[in-house]
């Protein structure tokens, strides 16, 4: 623990030396390999007591590891913040959002059917988790980092009004909306791998003609939430730009190796301007609530061609996101494949 502590002060110090430099000094370019790396306090406390599998130990679990292996170095640790309700609804409803922050003090227990329960500090944690996003976006499109990853975020089930699959608030969905508003940038590029379908992405930007949809999972018909079916493949003007990938049970390194030139191709073809990688770590094998089988050269792959591809056709802009991961030691390789290949 003093060992960690000590690298994140000396992150911190660095943190505190950029930011005294003057701001045109520090702007970079696409294949600029520094990262923003968004792990805090606030960000660890969203999970879930009681020995629920999203607990509050996992960002512990990746940064012990991102320690011993000297990745932390390569990184600029910045803090979250807290969301602004403004910022909120810019994706979810804000009859959602109300129910959200009153509901410790209403003593409700659950904000879905089972999946979600209510925790102490639920709504500042949540709000954390979209206000670290929002501060790696600002940094992304202030020139200043054009590479970030926040461990604890890309919360991809939660929908515009209810909780979802461990997910109250969607990070990347305030995300898109906000790239959009606020920075008139129309065309992004998702990608998720996360063993689950990102269900809360897809379903509200699905018939979004600009929202650049790519998803390989485990088949709905065996896994949560139970859509991701390849037929779905957007609504209207959208059509054709989502592309939802299921594999089977079972499923390893060599079928997902066997499907990425089609997610590379979909993405080559729409020329996203930004892209966003949810790189849930619940694909691994020995994942307690999922059966796909992948080692994290799938992490290390996928990472290293999307960092391509954002400096291709996004000017090096690529904003990464832990989303799921259940065992802990698989957690800790995955995420840190895709914290190497961000840092080059
Ligand atoms: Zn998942």
């Amino acid at each position: 623990m003093n060992r960690l502590r000590r690298a994140i002060m000396q992150t911190s110090a660095a943190t505190a030396m950029l930011a005294s430099l003057p701001p045109g000094l520090r702007l970079v370019q696409a294949g600029d390999k520094s990262v923003n790396l968004y792990v805090d306090d606030h960000l660890a406390s969203y999970g879930f007591p009681d020995g629920h599998p999203l607990g509050i130990d996992r960002q512990g679990a990746f940064l012990r590891e991102a320690v011993e292996r000297g990745l932390i170095e390569h990184t600029t640790r910045r803090d979250s913040r807290e969301a602004l309700r403004e910022e909120l609804v810019r994706f979810h409803r804000d009859e959602y959002v109300e129910r959200v922050f009153t509901a410790e003090e209403k003593g409700v227990r659950l904000l879905d059917d089972g999946d979600t329960p209510v925790f102490p500090g639920v709504y500042r944690a949540s709000a954390h988790v979209v206000g670290a996003a929002l501060d790696g976006l600002a940094q992304v499109m202030d020139g200043h980092c054009l590479r970030s990853l926040q461990p604890i975020g890309g919360l991809h089930h939660a929908a515009r009004g209810r909780a979802a699959g461990f997910c109250v608030f969607n990070d990347l969905g305030v995300v898109i909306e906000t790239l959009r508003r606020v920075y008139d940038v129309q065309r992004v590029g998702y990608l998720d791998i996360d063993v689950h379908h990102g269900d809360g992405v897809f379903y509200a930007f699905e018939d979004d003609p600009d929202l650049i949809f790519a998803d390989i999972h485990q088949d709905g018909r065996t896994l949560y939430p139970g859509t991701g079916r390849a037929h779905e493949t957007g609504k209207g003007r959208a059509e054709g730009a989502k592309l939802n990938i299921e594999l089977p049970p079972f499923s390893g390194d060599a079928e997902f190796m066997e499907a990425w030139p089609r997610i590379e191709g979909h993405f080559e073809a729409y020329q996203p301007e930004f892209f966003i990688f949810q790189c849930g770590a619940d694909g691994l094998k020995g994942d307690p609530l999922a059966q796909l089988e992948y080692s994290p050269a799938v992490h290390g792959h996928a990472t290293r061609r999307m960092v391509m591809l954002a400096d291709k056709f996004a000017r090096g802009r690529i904003m990464a996101f832990g989303g799921g991961g259940y065992d802990r030691a698989n957690l800790a390789h995955a995420w840190n494949a895709v914290l190497g290949e961000l840092a080059g």
